[in-house]
């Protein structure tokens, strides 16, 4: 896999995992296909609750909204995931980095991937640009979903229009029910 230097098909991906989680492994591995990973994984048990478990360590790097909470939530699992970069050219992708070690597993591979894809595109794009969608701070709304912000100006607040035009008629309807405007 290429990590772009924003590494944003790494953090697309976690999202994409956290926001439509698949039933097994075949579609975990099905989403890494999607999202530009060419590596064959060795097969594992557990993989489909080990790659669970790697997404909600992820989230908790999400919903950690101090930029130095965030960091040092990533650099402890960068620390026990990732490992030097190293050159490669697997699969006729051309030469590469790899920041993790020859170990293939599924978890493990996408543990490294995501957390240093997940560094890069904070330090890149901005601290700020990972969140949960915005509809879903309202009292009572369901939508808990991520939102990696890759546009220009770095503003995406909504997972969706649908969650954005919700928040807007919220917005208007305590607008006008506000007393003495
Ligand atoms: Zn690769
Ligand atoms: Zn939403």
């Amino acid at each position: 896999m290429h990590l772009n230097p924003y590494g944003e098909y790494a953090v697309l991906l976690a999202a994409s995992l956290a926001n439509d989680w698949p039933d097994d492994r075949r579609g975990i591995e099905a989403r890494t296909r999607e999202f530009g990973m060419t590596l064959a994984f060795s097969e594992g048990p557990d993989d489909h609750r080990d790659v669970r478990t790697v997404i909600d360590e992820w989230l908790g790097v999400v919903d950690a909204d101090e930029p130095d909470e965030r960091a040092q939530l990533l650099n402890a699992v960068m620390a026990s995931a990732a490992a030097y970069p190293r050159m490669t050219d697997h699969d006729d992708e051309g030469w590469h980095l790899h920041y993790r070690d020859r170990n293939d597993a599924l978890p493990h591979v996408l543990r490294a991937v995501i957390s240093v894809g997940t560094a890069l595109h904070l330090t890149t794009r901005g601290m700020h640009r990972l969140r949960r969608c915005e509809a879903g701070s309202a009292p009572g709304d369901p939508c808990r979903a991520v939102v990696v912000d890759v546009t220009r100006n770095g503003r995406q607040r909504f997972c969706s229009v649908r969650c954005a035009n919700r928040a807007a008629v919220r917005r208007h309807r305590e607008r006008t029910r506000s007393p003495g405007r």
